[in-house]
């Protein structure tokens, strides 16, 4: 008998290693008890957050919290049902609402995560015989979404225009073409040069599908993403997006104004094939979308925290992915993954929780720590924060 788990060996030889030093795992903390969008306890300690995607700190939210109650009382704890079979709530129709009113679009299609948003429109309207350009540095539930479908897969350079339109140039005439590109890149945190790279992708005829996973609710006057930042949202033909990061629970959703985008609804596998969320998480999202709309304040404080951050990392001698704050998202370069291991567990011991990112999730091989800022951190936390780094790069003997 062969043993199938034998091509896992060296990912388990790399764990074991890692782990026999000593250093903690990084990937099987606990949050033993969560007191705020930006405080939790960890091994028995207050830590302060900065790895949780959570930008807008909606999920202490009292009317978002109030709304989820109410929802369980109402509806219960479960649909037990596919939303084209008994899991459509009064629920799921007011984020969908909630969504086309906080886009300014026709259409909106609610799903159980942002992966299975990916998965399902992506997989569904690129098929055999069309072609998916797309940025080699997408999320993998974009890279899933191409494998699932039946569609030629084409990656290009990273927010490299000329390498996109030399991919386009090569497109069969008459083949259906779809353009895959995010807003904010989350591993980096740079974002994508979207206006130029969209007049390009209209030019040769293909439709846009933009991942605005990690924008949404910060990025862009009314927080609609890097779209609307750039002016160009109304030339985006999909706007992919989730629950799980600023809206502050779980869900993946897309929106369009495309005529026919109903049928999806019937079409769609990842939307037809899985059970509905529960009612609490699609009240708690639909009041949580709905007060992202009226959070300019927020997201000016947050722009804040975010330079200020990058500024004092770089000052402090850290490298990090982006020459200034470009999204609130945070990188911080390792040189290699034992010390990115042994400086993750240092900034723990401090009392600060970031992510360790590792390939083949990073690009070029990279081992990363990736902070994300909360609009709820204070300036102070903030100013603890680059402090907290100083003495752990120094421990480690990064900088
Ligand atoms: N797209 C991007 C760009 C993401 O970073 C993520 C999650 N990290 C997703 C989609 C998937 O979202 P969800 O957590 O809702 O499955």
């Amino acid at each position: 008998m062969t043993d199938l788990f034998s091509k896992f060996d060296p990912l388990i030889e790399q764990r074991r290693a890692l782990l026999a030093g000593g250093v903690e795992d990084p990937f099987n903390l606990v949050m033993e008890r969560v007191i705020s969008p930006t405080v939790a306890v960890c091994n028995g300690r207050e830590t302060i957050l900065l790895g949780t995607y959570n930008y807008m700190g909606m999920t202490f939210d009292p009317d978002v919290i109030a709304a989820g109650k109410q929802a369980l009382d109402d509806f219960g704890s479960g649909t037990t049902g596919s939303r084209v079979l008994n899991g459509t709530y009064a629920g799921h129709k007011a984020c969908e609402e909630a969504l086309k009113e906080f886009y300014g679009m026709d259409h909106a299609m609610v799903f159980s995560t942002g992966y299975q948003a990916n998965l399902g429109i992506i997989s569904t309207i690129a098929g055999k015989g069309d072609y998916i350009i797309l940025d080699i540095d997408s999320h993998a539930s974009i890279w899933d979404g191409c494998k699932m479908g039946d569609a030629e897969v084409v990656p290009f350079k990273h927010n490299d225009i000329e390498a996109m339109e030399k991919r386009l140039k090569r497109v069969p005439e008459g083949a259906g073409k779809l353009v895959v590109l995010e807003g904010v890149y989350s591993m980096l945190g740079d974002i994508a040069p979207l206006k130029d790279m969209i007049r390009v992708a209209k030019e040769y005829g293909a439709m846009v599908l933009v991942d605005e996973a990690h924008s949404m609710g910060f990025i862009g006057p009314n927080g609609r993403g890097v779209a609307e930042d750039q002016g160009c949202l109304e030339d985006v033909d999909f706007v992919i997006g989730t629950f799980s990061k600023s809206v502050g629970t779980v869900g993946g959703f897309c929106v369009s104004n495309h005529p026919k985008f109903e049928i999806m609804r019937l079409v769609c596998r990842p939307y037809v094939f899985t059970a509905s969320l529960p009612p609490s998480v699609v009240h708690t999202a639909a009041t949580s979308i709905r007060k992202l709309m009226h959070a300019g304040n927020k997201r000016a404080h947050l722009w804040e925290n975010s330079k200020t951050l990058h500024k004092g990392l770089r000052d402090k001698g850290f490298q990090l992915g982006t020459s200034e704050a470009q999204s609130a998202i945070i990188s911080v370069i390792m040189p290699d993954l034992e010390r990115g291991a042994a400086m993750w567990e240092a900034l723990l011991h401090e009392g600060l929780y970031v992510n360790l990112a590792r390939p083949p999730a990073t690009p070029a091989g990279m081992t990363l720590l990736r902070c994300s800022l909360c609009a709820e951190h204070s300036a102070e936390q903030v100013g603890k924060i680059i402090g907290m780094f100083e003495r752990a790069g120094k421990a480690v003997g990064i900088i």
